[in-house]
């Protein structure tokens, strides 16, 4: 049997990693998940589910039996109880010892990692992009620090593995957008890939969700302040996807804030973005959603791209196989 790396590369479009992958033996644009949100994605390409089966809606989102909402990378219980396994059971179940490199998610404690790597060997390892500003460090020691850490768990045993590290990229584009740094870390992932490949491992890249140009609006901002106080709601979501956890009647609501949004802030009930309801999205998604279709939002500062939304590049992400 041969080892398998996953590599989870956070926040790249279909379109650039496509462009800039040359050597995969496979290249397929995967269709990903709503909301284009990091826990949501990430949740579903480790499980095969949806939101509305995982119950991983986002950042923001109230619980079952909580009065107030939570963040999901503040939570300590774990959310998401699927009794049917993830990727690293499957991997365990065929004869591969399932690791995963703690990488960029170094530091983070929260039920929401616990149960994306539940059933996988957490092993501590450096971070590549997490906690450092954007082009602080150059693109080809991060290239470095990504093949050391991958290399040492190949040489540690003889069984097979399935190694899965996440690159968490998305962090400086949503300060920086799609910039030349960006462009080269694809271009030499693609050559240390095909290096793993010829010693005969299968390697495996793919993304979560792209990112959009977004401009924050104070306007916008104002406005969703405005309607939670008017309805004695909290508005949760995040990124490009918000809403409103609140009693009142949601035509009510809508009726309300239509007016005072922008044309390109869709308002719209639960329902238009979740045609597979459940009662985990009825506990945990607000019954009336703020979406982005346009460029202004309500965005972090110093963040200039962003993602949550169901814009082509936000949905839309790369996959690809090199194997020798
Ligand atoms: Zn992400």
């Amino acid at each position: 049997m041969r080892n398998v790396l996953v590599f989870a590369i956070d926040g790249i479009t279909s379109a650039l990693g496509l462009s800039c992958w040359k050597s995969p033996v496979e290249q397929i644009e995967l269709a990903s998940t709503f909301p284009t949100t990091s826990t949501t994605c990430w949740t579903s390409a480790c499980t095969g589910e949806g939101a509305e089966t995982h119950g991983i809606v986002g950042v923001v989102h109230t619980l079952e039996g909580l009065q107030r909402p939570i963040n999901i990378f503040e939570y300590q219980p774990e959310i998401c109880t699927l009794a049917t396994g993830n990727f690293f059971h499957d991997a365990a179940s065929l004869g591969y010892m399932p690791v995963a490199l703690e990488s960029d998610l170094t530091g983070l404690r929260c039920g929401w990692k616990d149960s994306l790597l539940k059933w996988a060997k957490l092993r501590p390892s450096g971070t590549f992009f997490s906690g450092r500003p954007a082009e602080s460090v150059p693109i080809v020691d991060i290239l470095r620090a990504v093949a050391e850490e991958v290399d040492a768990v190949l040489s540690d045993g003889h069984e097979p593995k399935l190694v899965w590290c996440f690159v968490d990229i998305d962090q400086w584009i949503h300060h920086t957008g799609y910039d030349e740094p960006t462009v080269k870390f694809l271009r030499m992932f693609d050559d240390i890939c095909a290096r793993w490949s010829e010693r005969g491992n299968i390697v495996i890249a793919h993304s979560d969700h792209g990112l959009v140009e977004t401009e924050h609006s104070s306007e916008v901002a104002s406005v969703f302040a405005h309607v939670a106080t008017r309805f004695n709601g909290h508005i949760g979501g995040a990124g490009r996807v918000r809403w409103i956890h609140s009693a009142a009647d949601a035509e009510e609501i809508i009726a309300y804030a239509k007016p005072c949004l922008p044309d390109d802030v869709a308002i719209l009930r639960r329902e238009a973005f979740f045609p597979a309801m459940s009662n985990l999205i009825r506990q945990r998604v607000g019954a009336v959603l703020f979406v982005a279709t346009g460029r202004k939002f309500v965005s972090m500062p110093g963040y200039c791209y962003d993602h949550g939304s169901l814009m082509k590049d936000e949905l839309f992400v790369p996959y690809a196989r090199w194997q020798r």
